[in-house]
């Protein structure tokens, strides 16, 4: 491709960043020396975009190496792998960690999302200001820092993400956190501290979720030392994979149907019909995606699992390809979670080293391997076919279905995508037997979920507890309220659920029962609001959520999350346009529009919230509906 570049020249860094990924240029063609054996023969085409999906990567080596990304980079990098450079920037800009403009070596991002602006935010906010000056991350400073939506840290709020970049780039998370540890460890060399203790209680942290042993998704967090494979291997792990190829990919298949095992990550799509329909799809190659992606505010459930508990999730993802008949899948982890990172890419190099990935795995005669894949601060790559464009390199922005990913997935063809904890819960259902497993739960909802407990319970954490738990009980197992606190509130599901108010502490929590009431179990989010807290701050803050995060690629959602923030602050400002109707007409409209005309789920559960906090009555001049 002739490529017309801004003629900024790349730094030496830069360059080097690029090239430890990608290999020294070739050719001048490919961002080389021009030599004469180059003549006017392009090497490119097909060979050269098939390099587009390592973007991504390279894109993170030189903002971890210089800090920001500069046109000179972008050229570079635009160079390299074929592409215009409008398209390099297009992506480089769509993700919030990546900065085009030079700034501080390091950056603190603090979390002011629900579950920490309850708790110490605005306070650790100001603490920051005061310390290193107005939010940003100026280019003069050594030290900056920028306001951040949700961490997934909400069981040990307040978070800080330190971002550092240099010779000897780190990503480290902070929670709990006050700004003097965070100013202390962002001056300097950026090393671990002892991470804070998992809180996992509740049925199924290895107290048995059901009668007789039944699923326990949880039950090595905190018991296996998440970097050793013979420590996972002690306490039962790779026993699923062996029970698989015992099984074969159809008597796998078979056990998943009879277990009625759903996704849990908030379609609930049954796991066994979306793993036959990959497997029986004639077109090669197959992929198999995890979809690490949390990024849904409340949300922290995958990442104590990856963390403490890593090995799991490669063999569970091993399995996946086993019985769809991919030869090779993809962890997409959010940048977020570096700890995670951490100890996910020690867990795939000790599997390979053992013969548990590769091209024969176990010695059953099949192989299959795993590349980690970094996001950069996107909520909607978390969206399975946005996710996929951000593996192979282009924005993350969500794709009509269908078609579906079953038939045309990752790099157009058929893929097998599950979040971590649906692939975990596999595990348990090879363990179990299929039946068995159906055996916990209710009818409609098979098995055990994890919950993410935060804000006003006295002990926030992860739980796990069989479907069928009130939402009543699944409160009082976390200790309730504080003392001579009431309830006012619940968001259920994260910021694309719903709240519900106290009237529904009976509430089941199962599929069934959540969607019979309106509201939705999602990410297994269970956000409790006292009645000190200030629900108007919630309720814009959720609406800024979904303006800052929507990909913007259809006008329904990109103009609809816009108009509902603004109506809200009028609203709630007690300055309406017209009269309170008049708006609370408009936010109705606009709810309308957005559920049944954007293209994704972002869009169609953006007024979700909303709506339900005007119906519970929970805003200002809201008025009960
Ligand atoms: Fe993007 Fe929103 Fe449309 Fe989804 S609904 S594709 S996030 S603009």
């Amino acid at each position: 491709m002739d490529l017309r570049t801004s003629g900024e020249l790349a730094s030496d860094q830069e360059r080097a960043a690029v090239d430890a990924l990608l290999g020294p240029p070739t050719s001048g063609w490919a961002g080389g020396q021009r030599s004469v054996l180059d003549r006017h023969v392009a090497h490119g085409g097909r060979e050269a975009r098939s390099r587009r999906h390592l973007l991504l990567p390279v894109l993170h080596a030189v903002q971890d190496r210089v800090g920001h990304i500069s046109r000179g980079a972008l050229d570079y990098v635009a160079t390299r792998l074929n592409v215009p450079p409008a398209e390099i920037y297009g992506v480089a800009s769509f993700y919030a960690l990546f900065a085009l403009e030079p700034r501080s070596q390091t950056v603190l991002h603090v979390c002011d999302d629900l579950a920490c602006g309850l708790g110490s935010a605005a306070l650790l906010c100001g603490q920051l200001a005061a310390a290193l000056g107005p939010e940003g991350a100026p280019a003069d400073a050594e030290v900056g820092w920028l306001r951040s939506p949700c961490l997934g840290q909400c069981d040990r709020c307040s978070a800080v993400l330190v971002q550092r970049s240099g010779v000897a780039p780190g990503h480290l998370t902070l929670a709990p956190v006050t700004a003097s540890q965070a100013l202390a460890l962002a001056h300097q060399a950026v090393v671990p501290p002892p991470p804070a203790p998992v809180a996992v209680r509740g049925a199924g942290a290895g107290e048995g979720a059901g009668p007789g042993g039944g699923p326990q998704l949880l039950a090595r967090v905190g018991r296996v030392d998440p970097t050793s494979l013979s420590s996972y291997r002690a306490h039962g792990g790779y026993q699923g994979l062996r029970r698989a190829v015992e099984l074969g990919p159809a008597g796998v298949i078979r056990e998943l149907r009879d277990a009625r095992l759903l996704g849990r990550g908030g379609a609930a799509c049954p796991t066994g019909v979306k793993w036959d329909a990959v497997a029986s799809t004639p077109v090669r190659p197959h992929y198999v995606v995890c979809n690490a992606d949390e990024s849904e505010p409340g949300t922290f459930k995958d990442r104590v699992l990856m963390e403490e508990d890593p090995f799991a999730l490669v063999e569970a993802l091993t399995v996946a390809g086993y019985v769809t008949g991919a030869q090779r899948g993809f962890l997409y982890l959010r940048g977020e979670y570096p700890l995670a990172e951490h100890r996910l890419s020690t867990a795939i190099e000790a599997a390979r080293t053992r013969g548990l990935l590769g091209q024969d795995v176990l010695g059953a005669g099949f192989g299959f391997d795993i590349e980690l894949r970094r996001g950069a601060g996107a909520y909607i790559a978390g969206e399975e076919t946005a996710l996929f464009g951000s593996i192979e390199g282009h924005r993350a922005e969500p794709r009509n279905k269908p078609p579906f990913p079953a038939s045309h997935g990752l790099f157009g063809k058929p893929t097998a995508v599950n979040n971590v904890e649906t692939l975990i819960t596999v595990l348990d259902v090879l363990r179990l037997g299929g039946p068995a497993f159906a055996g916990f739960g209710t009818e409609g909802s098979t098995g055990t979920r994890l919950f993410c407990l935060s804000g006003h319970v006295r002990a926030p954490g992860l739980y796990e507890a069989e479907f069928g738990l009130t939402l009543g009980e699944l409160i009082e197992l976390a200790g309730g309220l504080h003392h001579g606190r009431s309830l006012q509130a619940v968001l259920l599901g994260g910021a694309a659920g719903s709240f519900v108010g106290p009237d529904q502490l009976g509430l089941r929590l199962t599929f069934e029962d959540t969607r019979a009431a309106g509201a939705t179990l999602g990410s297994g989010v269970v956000m409790v609001f006292d009645d000190t807290a200030d629900m108007t701050a919630v309720v814009l803050r959720i609406a800024r959520f979904f303006r800052d995060e929507s990909c913007g690629q259809c006008v329904p959602c990109r103009v609809g999350t816009v108009r509902q923030e603004e109506a809200l602050h009028r609203i709630t400002s007690g300055a309406p346009l017209g009269g309170t109707h008049d708006e609370l007409t408009l936010l109705d409209d606009v709810a309308r529009v957005m559920r049944d005309a954007s293209i994704c789920g972002l869009g169609q559960s953006a007024a979700n919230a909303v709506e339900s906090a005007l119906r519970l009555g929970l805003l200002p001049d809201g008025r009960a509906r």
